[in-house]
């Protein structure tokens, strides 16, 4: 069954932008779906009423069958993996105090919190030793974007949201953590939502895409492979 089902999702802003259409998608279990189209057609809003940061108007969002309407935001959240665009790192927080920031919420004890820090740091390819214990402006922005993926994992999600991870890194950079990060993915099975406007990442990394027009309405869903055929 669906991992993540819209059943009939809108949202229309006080102001009567329609930033979501009438959207019935599916994503399964371990999927990466990409999801592209111009600024302005609803990409981002859709990943926020995952979280809830955004409320749905119309329609219902299901995760693992149940209606998220349903649960508590704060509970949800944390289950629920999110990467923006230039991170959001704490500036006077070291890189493992950021990615320990959920950990603490939940009073993990040090010794726990310490080796899953390491743990992060490894999987996102930087040395536990040397860029724990920097601040965010010691890192490039590779680097940083490293991090906001760590801090997302710390939980081990079962749904990361990821709007333009990658965006603000230069082109050399964005490679490389694109291939770290399908392998990642690949590795643990997170279900992923990924807001991109690059079409050329958008069709390397996802397993389909998603297209959107203005209006939030799903154009197209495709593999990679039958959208580069036509
Ligand atoms: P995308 O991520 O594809 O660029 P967004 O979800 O950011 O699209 O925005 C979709 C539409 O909703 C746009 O027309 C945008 O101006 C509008 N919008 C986004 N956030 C708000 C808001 N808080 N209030 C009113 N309109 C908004
Ligand atoms: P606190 O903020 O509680 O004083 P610290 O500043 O030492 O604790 O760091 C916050 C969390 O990050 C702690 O749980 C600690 O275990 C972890 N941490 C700090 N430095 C590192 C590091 N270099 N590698 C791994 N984990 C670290």
């Amino acid at each position: 069954r669906a991992h993540i089902r819209f059943d009939g999702v809108g949202k229309e802003y006080p102001d009567g932008t329609v930033a979501v259409g009438n959207l019935d998608l599916d994503v399964a279990q371990h999927e990466l779906l990409t999801l592209v189209g111009p600024s302005g057609s609803g990409k981002s809003t859709l990943l926020r009423m995952v979280n809830r940061l955004v409320e749905p108007t119309s329609g219902r969002i299901l995760v693992d069958g149940e209606d998220i309407a349903d649960l508590d935001a704060v509970q949800l959240r944390r289950g629920i993996g999110y990467v923006i665009q230039d991170v959001g790192l704490f500036p006077h927080r070291t890189v493992a105090q950021n990615i320990a920031t959920v950990p603490g919420l939940l009073g993990w004890d040090r010794h726990r919190t310490r080796e899953r820090v390491a743990e992060l740091l490894t999987l996102v390819r930087l040395e536990p030793d040397v860029h724990g214990p920097r601040y965010p402006h010691e890192l490039s922005g590779g680097q940083r974007q490293r991090v906001g993926v760590a801090r997302a994992l710390a939980t081990n999600p079962s749904v990361m949201l990821m709007d333009e991870p990658f965006g603000a890194v230069d082109p050399e950079g964005r490679r490389a953590l694109q291939t770290e990060f399908r392998r990642i993915h690949d590795d643990l099975g997170t279900t992923v939502l990924m807001v991109t406007h690059d079409i050329d990442e958008a069709v390397l990394l996802g397993d389909r895409v998603a297209v959107f027009s203005q209006g939030g309405k799903l154009e197209q869903l495709a593999t990679p492979a039958h959208l580069l055929a036509r």
